[in-house]
């Protein structure tokens, strides 16, 4: 009870001093009209449109786990974010709200100004508002949970593939992993492209527009976090279904394959690479023919990887030969 007198004491009197959360984060976006009440009070209040349902997803990021303490700020803040609209993505969710609490070392204004730069260029470009949130001395650590809405009947969930449907992703793979690899290996920064890798291990842009695309078309829908032969495997056990995938139908970035010097390889790497925030989802037969449509505005490009099969099924291969399925999913730093 003392211990928490005191460090909160402490908090008030570092961070009372400069004003942070009045500076850094409060009145900082035009008000959105569901938001009635935001940052500032005791609660935000806030409405959901009539009809909708409330999509909610938290994640933590933790200095050391997820990222780097000495990353850059910046990109540390477009990280965060954009790992949790993803989780809205991959429902068809429309993000609306986000809450936000930052547990800071020190109130270290030159590491807070370019972190809430970042996080607003984000949240408005997809008309998030920061509703509210927590600040408070520690490790660095930051908790976003986001919400959104969606129309509950037509939601992508995990549990939605049938025998047949067709396996797609949107985007390329395997950037994200890459780029993990030289933030680690200062030797891999002479390689070709390494620092545009690097960069898109942090910035990946989460795939809005393209989970409203597929209400009513996709049966499921994952967001690639821990790779995408972990992340299907959650569909597979949700759906209660196996899978057949074609690892030369996975598709790669051109800098990934100068980067690691073939095709085959970035191929390799695409099946395991997590952070990707691309979305692998399913769609029956009969909208197979609609997707193309559907995705056309959402600026990403979609390929069919493999199809649904019976349960127990999980088969991989390369061209046609069988390979043996990865048994391993993305582990963070550690
Ligand atoms: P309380 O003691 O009621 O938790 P706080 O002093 O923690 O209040 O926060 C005051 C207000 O500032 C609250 O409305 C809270 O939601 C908001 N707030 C605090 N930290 C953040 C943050 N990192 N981002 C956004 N809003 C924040
Ligand atoms: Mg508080």
């Amino acid at each position: 009870m003392l211990t928490f007198f005191i460090s909160h004491v402490t908090l008030n009197i570092m961070f009372g001093e400069f004003n942070l959360i009045e500076k850094y984060f409060v009145g900082r976006q035009s008000r959105r009209k569901d938001v009635l009440l935001a940052a500032g009070d005791d609660c935000a209040l806030l409405k959901v449109p009539e009809g909708m349902s409330l999509a909610v997803s938290t994640d933590t990021l933790v200095a050391g786990t997820h990222f780097l303490k000495e990353a850059n700020p910046a990109w540390v803040a477009h990280k965060a974010l954009a790992a949790n609209i993803s989780d809205l993505a991959a429902m068809g969710a429309t993000p609306a709200w986000v809450s936000l609490a930052l547990t800071l070392p020190k109130p270290n204004e030159s590491w807070l100004a370019p972190f809430c730069n970042s996080f607003f260029k984000l949240a408005d470009y997809f008309d998030i508002h920061l509703i509210g949130g927590d600040t408070t001395k520690g490790p660095l650590s930051l908790t976003l949970t986001v919400q959104g809405f969606v129309d509950a009947e037509k939601a992508l969930r995990r549990d939605g593939a049938r025998v047949g449907d067709w396996i797609y992703v949107t985007g390329e793979l395997g950037d994200s992993q890459a780029g993990l690899d030289v933030i680690l290996n200062k030797e891999l920064r002479n390689k070709p492209f390494a620092e545009q890798l690097e960069q898109a291990h942090y910035l990946s842009t989460p795939r809005v527009l393209a989970g409203q695309a597929l209400l009513g078309i996709a049966s499921s829908a994952i967001d690639i976090s821990d790779g995408l032969a972990a992340d299907l495997k959650h569909i597979l056990r949700c759906s209660d279904v196996g899978a057949h995938l074609e690892l030369s139908e996975l598709p790669v970035s051109s800098q990934l394959i100068q980067f690691i010097g073939s095709v085959d390889k970035a191929q390799q790497y695409a099946l395991t690479s997590g952070e990707e925030y691309e979305l692998c989802f399913t769609v029956p037969e009969q909208y197979k023919g609609a997707i193309d449509a559907a995705l056309a505005h959402c600026g990403c490009q979609v390929s069919c990887i493999g199809q649904i099969r019976p349960k127990g099924q999980f088969l991989l291969s390369n061209k046609g030969q069988p390979l043996d399925w990865p048994q391993q999913g993305f582990d963070h730093f550690q």
